[in-house]
């Protein structure tokens, strides 16, 4: 994601949240052997159309999946979560061009949602940069008691699926980390963000990222 208000937006939301939803699901058996390709289960839970940063209908032809993760370690800040929250407009951003957060899938350890069809521009990686004009976003999970490693290999299915579906290459699959963020409302240069954290190796990809690489290939 990028900057601004979003940790205090999600804090107050994740209080709420913990309210409303349960992550008391049970644990899944170890993920590489129970999981193919037809096992990849994609909930569809699209931002209305024409609100919420869908206002401005952008059309993409996708040729990279960029990687985030949330940074909100909220108890019950899942995808569902997510997920309910773009539909609803919950994260508004003042300084990009669209005035929301808006990003294609969100995935945790049980679950992926998607909030954006995959032709349309999202607002999630460097303003009007290629990061946001040809990529499709996703978001990992990171809220309390969410198996970082179910979450990750959840992750790598997703994006071995797209690559299938788009055609794009292993080497167009990037850490938002990659994107240089030149910020919509005043120009500002914010740099490289350090996202998705736990993929990176002294705020660079190194070698925990080349492992997740080497997993959505096992999954080619
Ligand atoms: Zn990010």
């Amino acid at each position: 994601m990028d900057s601004g208000p979003l940790p205090l937006l999600f804090t107050t939301f994740a209080v709420g949240a913990a309210f409303l939803l349960s992550c008391g699901t049970p644990a899944e058996a170890p993920p590489s052997a129970q999981f193919h390709r037809s096992s990849l289960k994609i909930n569809k839970a699209f931002i209305p159309e024409g609100r919420y940063g869908r206002h401005k209908t952008r059309s993409m032809s996708p040729r990279y999946i960029t990687l985030h993760s949330t940074q909100n370690r909220g108890s019950g800040t899942g995808a569902r979560t997510h997920a309910r929250l773009l539909q609803r407009g919950g994260l508004k951003s003042k300084h990009n061009s669209l005035g929301y957060l808006i990003w294609h899938f969100t995935v945790d350890a049980y679950s992926i949602y998607q909030t954006l069809p995959t032709n349309e521009q999202g607002q999630h990686a460097d303003y009007e940069g290629t990061g946001n004009r040809k990529s499709i976003g996703i978001e990992m999970c990171e809220n309390r008691g969410n198996s970082r490693s179910a979450t990750l290999d959840r992750t790598a299915r997703l994006t071995a699926e797209l690559m299938r579906r788009h055609n794009i290459p292993l080497r167009n699959v990037i850490p938002h980390r990659h994107w240089r963020m030149i910020r919509y409302s005043d120009g500002r240069d914010l740099g490289h963000k350090n996202c998705p954290h736990f993929l990176m190796t002294n705020g660079r990809p190194g070698s925990k990222w080349q492992s997740f690489l080497t997993k959505v290939k096992s999954y080619l």
